[in-house]
């Protein structure tokens, strides 16, 4: 098996970083709104071309998720374990090119040679196949990737505030154990066959 984690959401305070930017705040997180800029009834045009503004220093100084360290130690157990491939990075940068160089200057910084198992795509699902698990905040990203190969792709949404799965966003480092475990069975039986 192969885990693939995405970044914005999942390790990364995407939220926060925003929060700072417009001097706005979201707490506590309208349940469920994955878009911010619904939460603060902006433009979708409006909201991106303030964060393109700026530039890819929002990217690269955006802050860990409070647990975001602690899935990161969890999902690279996990693997090292079960003798995996290391676990890759995925993320959908904007359509701003300073989104796409902050984003790896992120990923320098805290995921030390972390910057050469990233992947920036819009289509994430381009990367799935048999034996593929994302790990990732929204569902539409966890959906395509399992559609594409039924069966044999694998994929955990993450309970967060802004999805559908917001009521257990505070059991999330349980639940990705409980989806560890079950993948862990599954690599097991495998093998086994
Ligand atoms: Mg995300």
């Amino acid at each position: 098996m192969q885990l693939f984690l995405d970044l914005d959401g999942v390790l990364v305070d995407f939220v926060g970083g925003c929060c700072r930017l417009f001097g706005k705040s979201l707490n506590p997180y309208p349940p469920g709104l994955f878009y911010i800029y619904e939460a603060w009834e902006m433009a979708p045009s409006d909201f991106y071309g303030e964060l393109a503004r700026a530039g890819s220093q929002f990217w690269a100084d955006l802050d860990w998720l409070p647990d975001g360290p602690e899935v990161l130690a969890r999902v690279n157990r996990h693997v090292q374990d079960l003798g995996h491939e290391p676990v890759r990075f995925l993320s959908s940068p904007t359509l701003d090119p300073a989104s796409w160089a902050g984003k790896a200057k992120w990923v320098e910084r805290h995921l030390q040679d972390g910057i050469s198992r990233l992947t920036l795509t819009h289509d994430k699902a381009e990367l799935s196949g048999p034996g593929k698990v994302l790990i990732d905040d929204q569902p539409k990203n966890v959906a395509g990737w399992i559609a594409r190969h039924p069966m044999h792709a694998y994929g955990l949404c993450l309970p967060r505030p802004w999805n559908p799965h917001h009521s257990r966003a505070s059991r999330a480092l349980a639940i990705l154990d409980e989806y560890l475990a079950i993948l862990g069975r599954l690599a097991v039986r495998n093998r086994g066959e």
